[in-house]
């Protein structure tokens, strides 16, 4: 099976992805605008035993989510980047920064959530699913912001 390499600005820390991501999202939400520092994130959900430690010691933050959910961040101590996170509400998978692959020919997100909060200057695919908030519970990944 084929396998990505997502890594921080410095190096020091990366993760291996087996496969393909389980599902891709688009997150407009306030939260995710301060911890990217841009006016969106992409994460790239992968199965939890897709998803390798192969180098450095991440720190870790905790908050909620803007659906109420707790969610760990991990990021490099050296650099600060945020490289993946585990939502609560979605035990079994790992979100990857998607930025984190450096990889343009990357798929695309299928979904944006949070467009309550989008910036007014951005438009997105006329495909793309979107979402004011989350979208309702179901079998699907959702964005944890
Ligand atoms: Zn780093
Ligand atoms: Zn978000």
């Amino acid at each position: 099976m084929s396998s990505r390499t997502a890594r921080c600005h410095c190096g020091q820390l990366q993760i291996a992805c087996t496969g393909e991501p389980t599902k891709i999202s688009l997150c407009h939400c306030l939260e995710c605008q301060r911890r990217t520092g841009s006016v969106f994130s992409i994460a790239a959900f992968y199965e939890r035993g897709n998803v390798t430690l192969t180098q450095g010691n991440p720190k870790g933050f905790q908050r909620q989510s803007a659906s109420g959910f707790s969610v760990v961040f991990h990021f490099c101590g050296n650099c600060g980047s945020n490289l993946f996170w585990e939502p609560a509400r979605l035990p079994h998978l790992i979100g990857v920064a998607a930025g984190a692959f450096a990889e343009p020919t990357f798929p695309a997100p299928q979904q944006s959530v949070w467009s309550k909060d989008k910036h007014a200057w951005l438009n997105l695919p006329p495909a793309m699913k979107t979402f004011d908030v989350n979208p309702p519970a179901g079998p699907v990944a959702r964005d944890p912001g």
